[in-house]
């Protein structure tokens, strides 16, 4: 009998734990840490610069990432938006113009600042309907801001917001401290911020190779964060 129990206690956990439902709102900057896994993602594009080169590295490497794109970027280069879907990746809402709202904040009340992210939301939103027929479900604040007006927008507009555990590629490094720094920040869970620059996708193959020797597997967003 005791047995039995055991048995079904350890089942509800498990269905539970697989079928964590998609909480619109919820916020994250780390993955499920029970297991050596990231995941990757990559901000600000579509950018054609170093694009190509970054899909070329990660299909060869079998890895599905996801792409946090500007709806202003997608307007520019509306056929690099067509390769994340063809690359099996999936794209998120990094809002149209990627306002800074730690300035914004200083100037407008938390009634503005939800109407300006609702339109920049919804822009990035009816572009990418249009570019590539997507709602995108995951959405990263510019610069990571998070406030209670953002956690209203995203239940409102049905988004999961996601932040990151480490990312450096946007401060002045070199090719080699690029590598070393990724590197050194890896830990179960983490979900790695890169960019669509060239320099980053030149590092990107030593990153990878680093992650995968350390004995990480690298997975996609939905799979690190269990829903
Ligand atoms: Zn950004």
């Amino acid at each position: 009998m005791k047995k039995l129990i055991l048995v079904v206690i350890v089942l509800l956990l498990v269905t539970n734990l697989k079928s964590k439902e998609m909480k619109f709102g919820a916020f994250y900057s780390d993955g499920i840490f029970t297991k050596k896994w990231v995941a990757l993602t990559f901000d600000d594009g579509p950018n054609p610069q170093a694009l190509d080169k970054i899909l070329e590295i990660l299909n060869k490497e079998k890895i599905k990432a996801t792409f946090f794109v500007l709806g202003s970027n997608i307007i520019r280069y509306p056929e690099s938006a067509k390769k994340y879907l063809e690359y099996g990746h999936k794209v998120g809402n990094h809002t149209y113009s990627h306002l800074n709202y730690f300035q914004l904040k200083k100037k407008k009340t938390p009634e503005e600042i939800k109407k300006i992210l609702i339109e920049e939301l919804d822009r990035t939103e009816e572009i990418l309907k249009e570019t590539i027929n997507i709602k995108p479900v995951f959405f990263r604040m510019p610069n990571g801001f998070i406030s209670p007006v953002v956690k209203e927008v995203a239940k409102e507009k049905k988004y999961v917001i996601i932040n990151w555990t480490f990312g450096c590629d946007w401060q002045k490094n070199t090719k080699d401290q690029l590598v070393k720094k990724y590197l050194k920040n890896i830990r179960p869970g983490a979900i790695l911020l890169m960019h669509e620059k060239k320099l980053t996708a030149e590092a990107l193959p030593e990153i990878i190779a680093g992650i995968k020797k350390d004995g990480y597997e690298i997975v996609p967003l939905e799979e690190i964060l269990g829903i």
